[in-house]
């Protein structure tokens, strides 16, 4: 069963990084693919641009051979004219291949091979020729190539026309060789404007084609920081929000430890800590110190029940509050006991403070149920300025003090002396 719950918790670990990572990977994998994608194609565009340079350089060594076998006679210049002239026809034969349907991709690539591209860079001419043929710079590139073709056709009659006049011998006449030679040249300024169209469309389409390439690049890295931003920010929320509520369950407990629930006063447990604080302070100033106990609070309880009884306790808590000075701790010891400790104050002021207190209790009515009661309290007055009492008879002081007030019958103020105390004493052998 442990072992199942562990298991299931390292699943859910699992599955939390794969889902906090998987965006990331996510926008990662489309950069590579785009990285890729964009060198594919830029790589295709610059084996087309060096097809074209070899294609120009052939078509251009065809005519100057041609023209050379026209004038010299030497048939080795026919066959160097017809090498040459393999190149441009070779890279034809693979775009017919291509514009087959279906296309004969085995012919296309023997065709580009024949127009002396690399072996490596047949493939990437296949792709770029089959996926963007229509694309603006691509179908515009293609169909320069598409106009040379009847200059190509042109070009070939023209050698085996030249070839079948050179077999009877030299060309004499000098009109007929000006002729051929100026129709030579005329077609090799056709082809030339041709070649250089088709190089400036796709040198202009390589162009853009980076400009966007390196646009969707940048907006892919500026999606993968945006994400890791959010993703961070979101992180840092959940662990301040979790924090805080640590901080505020930290602060809750600590609260219930050293607070009565009730009434919102300091607890019996947090008097002492402080009180044993302010008796270390009274070298410095005198201390006073209360305990007082709510007269008859039963009959309230007995007559009411113990929700008026509660509300009665949480009024008498406010009192204190209101009349105590605002340094002054007020605390519910428990039942209807209450303690007030009253740092840096004489025996005279503490005197001051207990009988208004008593006075306050006498001047408020609580009423419940169309029933009203007097609240008194009995009011115990121990007034500490010898630095050697410590918590336990400081305490009892004010409790002998408190026992005083409703021995001589209640709702008063009883300064601890030692009658108090021997009272006190009697009052708890008789409990014993
Ligand atoms: P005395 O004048 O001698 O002080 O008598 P008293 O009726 O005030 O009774 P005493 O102080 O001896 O006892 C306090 C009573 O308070 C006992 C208990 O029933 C009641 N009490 C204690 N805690 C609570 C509380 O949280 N709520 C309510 N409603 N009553 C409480
Ligand atoms: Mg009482």
């Amino acid at each position: 069963m442990f072992r199942r719950t562990v298991a299931s918790m390292k699943e859910r670990s699992f599955l939390h990084v794969i889902k906090l990572v998987s965006p990331f990977v996510a926008v990662v994998l489309l950069q590579a693919a785009m990285a890729i994608g964009s060198l594919e194609v830029l790589s295709s565009v610059r084996a087309y641009v060096a097809g074209e340079a070899l294609w120009s350089r052939a078509q251009k060594n065809a005519v100057y051979d041609l023209d050379l076998y026209l004038h010299s006679g030497d048939r080795a210049f026919f066959e160097q004219y017809q090498d040459a002239l393999a190149v441009p026809i070779g890279d034809k034969f693979a775009r017919l291949a291509l514009e087959r349907e279906p296309e004969d991709l085995d012919a296309a690539s023997r065709g580009f091979l024949q127009g002396g591209n690399h072996p490596d860079d047949v493939p990437g001419l296949i792709w770029l020729y089959r996926y963007f043929h229509d694309v603006s710079f691509m179908n515009a590139a293609i169909q320069h190539w598409v106009a040379t073709d009847p200059m190509l056709l042109e070009l070939t009659i023209f050698g085996e026309a030249i070839d079948t006049e050179m077999k009877q011998g030299p060309i004499r006449d000098e009109q007929r060789l000006r002729f051929l030679t100026s129709r030579l040249h005329e077609l090799n300024s056709q082809f030339t404007e041709r070649a250089d169209r088709f190089s400036a469309v796709l040198g202009e389409g390589s162009r853009t084609i980076k400009v966007l390439l390196t646009l969707a690049n940048l907006a892919a890295a500026g999606t993968l920081i945006l994400l890791m931003v959010w993703r961070i920010r979101r992180l840092v929320q959940q662990r301040e929000a979790f924090e805080n509520a640590l901080k505020a369950e930290k602060e809750r407990l600590s609260w219930q430890a050293t607070h009565d629930p009730m009434t919102g006063l300091a607890n019996r447990r947090d008097f002492e800590v402080r009180l044993e604080h302010e008796l270390g302070e009274v070298s410095r100033a005198p201390l006073a110190l209360i305990l007082l106990d709510l007269d008859q609070f039963k009959a309230v309880n007995d007559t009411c029940g113990h929700l008026a009884g509660d509300r009665l306790l949480c009024d008498v808590a406010r009192l204190l509050q209101k009349d105590c000075r605002p340094h002054d701790h007020v605390a519910r010891l428990g039942g209807d006991e209450f303690g007030i400790i009253l740092p840096h104050c004489t025996p005279y002021d503490g005197v001051d403070i207990a009988e208004r207190l008593r006075r306050s209790f006498e001047l408020f009515a609580f009423s419940w149920d169309d029933k009203s009661f007097a609240v008194t309290a009995s009011i115990g007055l121990a007034c500490i300025s010898d630095a050697t009492i410590g918590l336990e008879e400081a305490l009892r002081q004010a409790d002998a003090a408190c026992y005083g007030a409703k021995q001589k019958g209640r709702n008063r103020v009883q300064v601890y002396h030692t009658s108090e105390a021997a009272q006190a004493g009697s009052r708890r052998r008789q409990v014993a």
